[in-house]
């Protein structure tokens, strides 16, 4: 609990109903998305415009009080865990659209607009806004930028940094910046927009951005693909790009993920064959059609064994949903789901597929796999009990393996989700050791009292998955 005269200050900058210390409100807001990791907060705070956040970041500098600002909390890199209390500022006040400009194709928003309340704002009027991530009937804006999100749409379009182009931010020291703008071309000094997107509430709390739209893609189609072969599946994936041809989704999904997808979803896909591929691509009719039919037959020299068109919108929809219910699908079988993100170059998914069948075998545990194929971005997950500690440890171990090996076939411990806590033991081997000291100064530059979201991202390198109890 915060000292008394402090929770007086913040009550009297928020008002009363926007501070919360209740046994429950704490318990709330002591966990994310993530397994495995819980620790409580002191209070829940949620200010309702910058100025407060910056009396409230100045109060909190100058006692040195842990700020961990909070979306929705689904991230999975227990990103919004308070592991050393202090202050949960929820940005749920901050949920407005504020302007789409027709003319220099952005908008500006505040951070906790649910991100497809904003996506179905812009594609009304015809505009696209591309980050998709599966999560996006709950994340929010201010945690996409924060986690540098990825989605469904990334192969063609990209993630959220590419769509991040000015952002207002109130710095550790309480002052308030803005970065970027409405601008196509802007050169003026280091481009700190670029910096804040995927700091992980580390470096400042985003209180506006100002998204870049595009004009909305005049069709598109759906393609569902069966493998008895994951190789196949993981084959056609290279041999697309390779014939050129980016599709906006390649997603892939292995028999278990499959089969409970289908349990789930109950939309009538197959749960006999090995892999699928879920491929849209958007774009004029004629070039869509084109694409369709090219990447069909690509597949099917790949070992396919049966290539279907959606045939209506809804039933288009109904498969990317199904997709995009992959982890909550998954969620339902075992009590612990551990979801990883490791990433490698696309041309490697073949290898990295088997490596992890290999690796899950070895260890004896269960890992499904499904994912963003066109990325390159995997999502082994893990089904499991938390409270097997014998098991755990074989998790923890082949997890390890499974990072060891992105790093070694090119590729990131993290495509998207973020290091947070819960992969901090690892980004060394991803950045080296001058890398973690160069964004260590960074960090500090920023936050000399090291005030913002602590023991997150790199802030302590030797310990593994903690289970901080307060
Ligand atoms: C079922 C499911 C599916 C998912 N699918 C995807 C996917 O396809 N792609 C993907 O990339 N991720 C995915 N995720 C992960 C997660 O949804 C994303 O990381 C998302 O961007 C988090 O948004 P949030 O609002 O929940 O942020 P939170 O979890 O609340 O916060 C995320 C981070 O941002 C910081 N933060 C939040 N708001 C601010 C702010 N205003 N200023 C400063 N820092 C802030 C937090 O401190 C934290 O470090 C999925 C998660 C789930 C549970």
């Amino acid at each position: 609990m915060l000292e008394e005269h402090l929770k007086k200050v913040l009550q009297s900058i928020v008002g009363h109903e926007n501070y919360q210390d209740s046994k429950t409100s704490l318990l709330s807001y002591s966990y994310d998305a993530t397994p495995g990791f819980q620790s409580f907060p002191d209070a829940v705070v949620s200010p309702r415009n910058k100025q407060e956040v910056a009396e409230i970041v100045m109060l909190c500098n100058q006692h040195n009080i842990p700020i961990v600002p909070r979306g929705s909390g689904t991230n999975l890199s227990a990103g919004t865990t308070p592991l050393y209390g202090g202050i949960v500022l929820l940005m749920k006040h901050f949920n407005k659209i504020l302007e789409i400009d027709e003319e220099n194709l952005t908008v500006r928003t505040q951070p906790g607009v649910v991100t497809q309340t904003l996506i179905e704002a812009i594609e009304d009027k015809g505009f696209f806004y591309p980050p998709d991530p599966s999560s996006m009937k709950i994340s929010q804006i201010g945690g996409n930028i924060n986690e540098n999100s990825g989605g469904l749409r990334g192969l063609k379009y990209g993630v959220t940094r590419d769509y991040v182009m000015g952002l207002e931010v109130v710095l550790p020291n309480g002052e308030i910046i803005k970065t970027g703008g409405k601008l196509a071309k802007d050169v003026a000094g280091y481009d700190l927009t670029r910096l804040f997107v995927g700091s992980e509430g580390t470096l400042g709390i985003v209180t506006e951005a100002t998204l870049k739209l595009i004009p909305k893609p005049e069709t598109k189609q759906t393609m569902l693909v069966l493998y008895q072969n994951l190789d196949a599946a993981a084959r056609s994936v290279s041999a697309i790009i390779a014939n050129r041809i980016i599709p906006a989704t390649l997603e892939f999904l292995d028999q278990p993920t499959l089969r409970a997808v289908e349990d789930f979803a109950q939309i009538g896909l197959p749960t006999n064959v090995k892999a699928v591929l879920i491929i849209e691509q958007d774009g004029p009719k004629t070039v869509v059609e084109h694409d369709m039919i090219k990447i069909a037959n690509i597949c099917k020299e790949n070992e396919a064994v049966e290539v279907t068109l959606a045939k209506s919108n809804e039933e288009a929809e109904a498969l990317t949903t199904a997709r995009r219910a992959a982890l909550s699908a998954l969620a339902r079988l075992r009590p612990t789901t551990i979801l990883e993100d490791a990433t490698v170059p696309r041309s490697e998914i073949a290898k990295m597929v088997s490596a992890i069948e290999e690796i899950a075998e070895r260890n004896q545990v269960t890992i499904c796999t499904f994912g963003h194929a066109g990325d390159g971005n995997l999502h082994p997950t893990c089904l499991t009990d938390i409270r097997d500690k014998e098991e755990m440890a074989r998790v923890e171990k082949a997890f390890e393996e499974i990072f060891h090996k992105a790093i070694e076939l090119g590729g990131t411990i993290t495509g998207e989700h973020g290091v947070g806590a819960m992969k901090l033991p690892y980004l060394h081997l991803k950045v080296g050791k001058a890398g973690l000291d160069l964004m260590r100064n960074i960090k500090l530059a920023f936050d000399p009292n090291n005030i913002m979201n602590p023991g997150k991202v790199f802030a302590e390198l030797d310990k593994k998955r903690v289970v901080v109890q307060k």
